[in-house]
Parts: C-alpha cells; sequence; structure tokens
C-alpha cells in the first residue's frame, strides 16, 4: 500500500489500490432475487470526486470518553443530597480494566459508594477496547454493492445480522436500492476493517459501515457521514475513527447535532434500469359484446321482397332495429408468454436526508464543519 501523507494528528492516509470489478458486483447483486435485475455496469457511475478516496489507518484511544465517565460520576457527586455519596478517584486504568487499584470490581465499588445504578449501567456499555483501525472509502462498484454482504453475518446488530443491503436475503425488496447506491454519483461508502490488506477481499472483513455523502460547504467539497451499521463497538470505532478524518474535510455524523441550515446539493437523480420480463398471459372467457349489426352491415335498412307489391322494399333493419348495434357472446382463449421491456426508475439511496430526485436536502451543523476547517488553516 502505498502512503500518500500523513495528517497533523497522527493518521496515515494510503492509497485505495483496488481495481473496481463489475463482474465481482454482478456477482453479489445476482444473489438477491431483487438486485439481479441490476445491470451492475450500466447501474455504476463514476463519481464526482475521487479527492477523498484511500485507506485511513486511525487509532482508538478512550479518553475521550473517560473523561465523559469521569464528569457524570463528578455531577452525581456535586448533585447528591439524600444520600450520601463517596468520592472516588478513578484512574484512566481503573475505567479501561474495570478494577479498582485493590482489585475490587469497579461496578460494585460504585454502587457501594452510592452511585445510581444509571451510571454503572452508562459505564458498562461504554467501549473500552483502544486499536488501530482502517476506514477505507471507497467509490469501487464492488465495495458499494457488497455495503453488508461483505459483513460476517450475525455480527452487526441491524436485520438478520448485518443490514437489509446483504444480498444474501434473497427476498429482501430493499436490496433493489443498491442500483440507485450505485448510480449516485456523489455517494461512497467507509468501511471499518482491521487489517490494511483486508480491501482487497472484503469478505466477512466488514466490521462496520456508513455510507458518505459528498457536499459542498463554503464552495468547498467535503464528505459527511450518514448512519453506522455495525454493532455497538465496531459502530464506535468507526465513529471516533471518522472524528479523526475533518483534516481532509471527512466528517462524522455529529454534523447533524444542533443543525443549523437545510443544505440544498444537485445530484444525478433515478437510476433508470432498464428490464426485461416475460409476462404469462393465460385467460379464457366468453362474455357479452355490441358488434356492427351483420344483416344490414351498418345501413340500419334492409332490402325485402314482397309477393304481393311483387318488388323490393327497403325496410328498417329487424335485427338492429335501425341502431347497426348487435349484442351477441363472444368466446376466447390465449396461453402466450410475451417478452416486455420498460424503464423502472429506482429510487437513490438516502439517509439523513431527504432526496427529490435532482437534488438532496440535507440538515447540517455548518458552524461545526466551519470550526473543524479553522483548525487547520494555515
Ligand atoms: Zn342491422
Amino acid at each position: 500500500m502505498n502512503l500518500l501523507k500523513t495528517l497533523k494528528n497522527g493518521v496515515k492516509v494510503y492509497e485505495l489500490d483496488v481495481m473496481e470489478s463489475f463482474k465481482r458486483t454482478q456477482d453479489i447483486l445476482n444473489i438477491n432475487n431483487y438486485s439481479k435485475n441490476i445491470d451492475a455496469e450500466s447501474a455504476y457511475s463514476p463519481r464526482v470526486n475521487k479527492s477523498f478516496i484511500g485507506t485511513y489507518e486511525v487509532k482508538i484511544e478512550r479518553k475521550e470518553d473517560f473523561s465523559k465517565f469521569l464528569k457524570m460520576v463528578n455531577h452525581e457527586f456535586m448533585n447528591q443530597h439524600r444520600h450520601k455519596i463517596e468520592s472516588l478517584s478513578i484512574s484512566f486504568d481503573n475505567w479501561k480494566t474495570g478494577k479498582m487499584d485493590n482489585g475490587q470490581r469497579l461496578g460494585s465499588k460504585l454502587l457501594k459508594s452510592g452511585y445510581s445504578k444509571k451510571l454503572v449501567d452508562f459505564y458498562s456499555l461504554q467501549i473500552k477496547k483502544e486499536t488501530k483501525a482502517f476506514i477505507s472509502i471507497s467509490d469501487i462498484p464492488q465495495h458499494i454493492a457488497g455495503m453488508s454482504y461483505y459483513a460476517e453475518p450475525g455480527t452487526w446488530d441491524g436485520k438478520k445480522g448485518t443490514s437489509c443491503m446483504d444480498t444474501r436475503d434473497i427476498h429482501e425488496e430493499e436490496c433493489i436500492r443498491l442500483g440507485g447506491a450505485l448510480h449516485d454519483d456523489k455517494l461512497y461508502i467507509g468501511m471499518l476493517h482491521y487489517n490494511a490488506n483486508e480491501v482487497h477481499n472484503m469478505n466477512g472483513a466488514l466490521r462496520a459501515r456508513t455510507i458518505l455523502r459528498l457536499v459542498h460547504i463554503d464552495d468547498i467539497p467535503c464528505l459527511v457521514a450518514t448512519l453506522y451499521y455495525g454493532n455497538n463497538e465496531t459502530k464506535d470505532i468507526l465513529h471516533n475513527g471518522l472524528l479523526q478524518l475533518s483534516e481532509c474535510d471527512i466528517y462524522s455524523n455529529d454534523v447533524y447535532k444542533d443543525f443549523t441550515i437545510i443544505h440544498n446539493e444537485h445530484s444525478n437523480g433515478c437510476y433508470d434500469m432498464i428490464v426485461i420480463d416475460d409476462v404469462h398471459i393465460k385467460e379464457e372467457k366468453e362474455e357479452l359484446m355490441n358488434v356492427c349489426c351483420p344483416m344490414c352491415k351498418g345501413t340500419k335498412t334492409s332490402e325485402q321482397y314482397s309477393d304481393k307489391l311483387e318488388r323490393f322494399i327497403d325496410i328498417t333493419c329487424p335485427l338492429c332495429n335501425g341502431k347497426n348495434v348487435y349484442q351477441t357472446k363472444v368466446y376466447y382463449y390465449i396461453d402466450k408468454w410475451i417478452e416486455v421491456e420498460d424503464v423502472k426508475p429506482v429510487k437513490p439511496y438516502n439517509e439523513m436526508y431527504e432526496h427529490k430526485g435532482d437534488s438532496i436536502d440535507i440538515q447540517l451543523n455548518v458552524g461545526y464543519i466551519r470550526e473543524e476547517r479553522m483548525k487547520y488553516e494555515e
């Protein structure tokens, strides 16, 4: 992997040297009954901006989570009234290992010292693992089609252990939206993985993911994350990793907190999927129909011979009474397969924003983005 640059915070950015493979993409789409109708190559649009693409090596430290915990401990201590709460000194190591210096469990120490069960529950849900991880931001079709397919089944907390975009769930109708995702030229995938070289074969290596959207704030392009998919731990790692990429104008979904504006951004619309279908027509029916009068054939009159007059005379047609309408029973039977072809518009993939076809409305905290940008101004 080619090192492209190292950010001020130590994050290393590597080139994403993966070849696009429409065959691989089609193989993923073909599993599901709905996405198999998508033609990978015609659905895919090249992305309008390639500058964000790469593999970012991030280091997940937990100092921030630790200080969040200390703030809550302190808050309970300061706001105590009826119950007597004992002051505790908890180190980062105590927090990380869950044990006090004397070996007592941190959770029980908190409860015994008068702190709330809510605080202990908050503590036990906090992720303590410090780790190195990789976030690959990709526009490659197989990565987009595999946004859930590449996860190990059962390891995510979403639908059926991954998410509804997993083509391995062959009856999942939502998978058709992968066509919209392939088509949308401002949509990127952010993939969390633990080994750098996994990006060449993501099978089972996708720990968490988010769809990132290209938006222009103050005419400068940036990527904003949308929903996270993964489990409690991996989504947290993804979030923490994304927080380290603001120097590259890539933002976590913190950009939605206390949003200040509804930003409108142009988009390339729906994916017009060409669908060829064989339709079975089988029908047998007998019904009453009005037909043109078979006797007068529309003249409404009839020429009849009178023996007594000894000549032909014109009379009003006696079958239709001059109305040229005759009611009769008609029988038909058909059993045929017919090939039909037409365009089916597939809506673009949307999360955290409203898609209006040729543009999106996204609620953003622009101040947050501007503040982050200020940090890196020379
Ligand atoms: Zn008639």
